[in-house]
């Protein structure tokens, strides 16, 4: 190991998302939660026109997203009904919403300053990314039965915590479990201190249509961040942001890279927010699958299927010992369906009609 490295990175691993060797058949992507149909072809057709009309390839991307930042403010405060529309000073934009959790590290608990609390199985994000900086991570458990967090334990940990837990890590709903937040949690949420920011992620809004946005407004230390990587289809790009009072939204511009998001990814994601009745009007169709789904795969045997409020379904088998879930996803893969094995559970992304159908017939196979 050489000796200008930071010794605790022996710890730590890079990120893959499919761990396993190589695959000799096509594979039905059923892993990372992305939107299972690509990018209309006459909208790529308008972005491949943008590229050679209007896009200069030798100029810097606007650094401050201004058009993104209005279209998205808009977006947002419509999709939620809002008295008070959010306005574009209280968005940052990432590169990618893992990049904004960085960010939201960097601004908070860097250099000692504090420790971040998750409930797992949660977004690895969260850890990996506090694990890469040097930053504590406190985490405590859910309930299995509808893997709502043990808030005792979470009091506990706050109560504790040295240095003291600056960031809550929340998503809403819940990725791999698929839970939204409840009630209870949400009024722990509301009565953590102003010292402690509660980042609520809803990468997944446009599916689960549930967001904290209108209590934003009376609640400084939250922040929502939501991506386009999901129900967008845009995953390719990498666009992620955040929704936040002014100040802590000027704080995340501070600490993030000047030309962050790359010109042709503000111009994906300025026409996916322009076309987005036509790119959304797939959801309907992805939660009715899910539900087909879920009792579909109810019924198999060794089987433990929890419902979901977004696009994807966790399980887990009965009785089942350390590495099963590993070696089930590998069994799968195998016969062409890729999905995850996180959290001490399966994590099955919704697909098209063909792609679940070959699903649940390659699990029947297989359990
Ligand atoms: C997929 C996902 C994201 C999205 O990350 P990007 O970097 O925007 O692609 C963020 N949070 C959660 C919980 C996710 O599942």
């Amino acid at each position: 190991m050489f000796e200008f490295l930071r010794p605790d990175l022996a710890q730590l691993h890079a990120y893959t998302p499919q761990p396993g060797g190589a695959v000799t058949v096509a594979l039905d992507h059923l892993d990372a939660n992305e939107n299972p149909y690509d990018l209309p072809a006459a909208l790529k057709e308008k972005l491949a026109w943008h590229y050679q009309q209007a896009l200069h390839t030798h100029r810097y991307p606007d650094g401050s997203h201004a058009a993104l930042k209005t279209a998205i403010a808009h977006y947002v405060s419509e999709a939620a009904g809002l008295a008070t529309a959010v306005t574009p000073a209280q968005i940052s934009v990432g590169n990618g919403s893992d990049e904004l959790i960085r960010s939201l590290l960097f601004a908070t608990c860097l250099n000692g300053r504090g420790a971040i609390l998750v409930a797992a199985p949660t977004f690895s994000m969260y850890a990996i990314l506090a694990q890469t900086l040097g930053i504590a991570v406190k985490t405590i458990g859910r309930h299995e039965t509808d893997w709502q967090m043990d808030l005792t334990a979470a009091a506990q940990a706050i109560a504790q915590s040295q240095p003291p837990v600056r960031a809550v890590f929340v998503v809403h709903p819940n990725s791999p479990t698929g839970n939204a937040l409840s009630a209870t949690e949400i009024d722990w949420l509301r009565a953590l201190p102003p010292e402690i920011l509660v980042v609520i992620d809803e990468a997944y809004y446009e599916f689960s249509q549930q967001t904290l946005l209108a209590e934003l407004a009376e609640r400084p230390n939250w922040v929502i961040t939501r991506t386009f990587s999901k129900a967008f289809r845009l995953a390719a790009h990498r666009v992620g942001y955040a929704i936040a009072h002014p100040d802590l939204a000027a704080a995340l511009e501070k600490v993030r890279l000047p030309y962050n998001l790359p010109s042709f990814s503000q111009a994906a994601a300025l026409l996916a927010l322009e076309q987005r009745q036509a790119l959304l009007a797939v959801v309907p169709e992805i939660l009715g699958e899910r539900d087909r789904l879920y009792t579909a795969l109810s019924a198999l045997p060794r089987l433990r299927v929890w419902s979901s409020q977004s696009n994807f379904l966790y399980a887990r088998l009965a009785d089942a010992a350390d590495g099963d879930h590993l070696t089930l996803m590998q069994t799968l893969k195998a016969r062409g369906t890729l999905i995850r094995a996180t959290g001490g559970g399966l994590r099955l992304t919704i697909g098209t009609p063909a792609e679940n159908e070959r699903m649940v017939a390659r699990l029947q196979a297989v359990l």
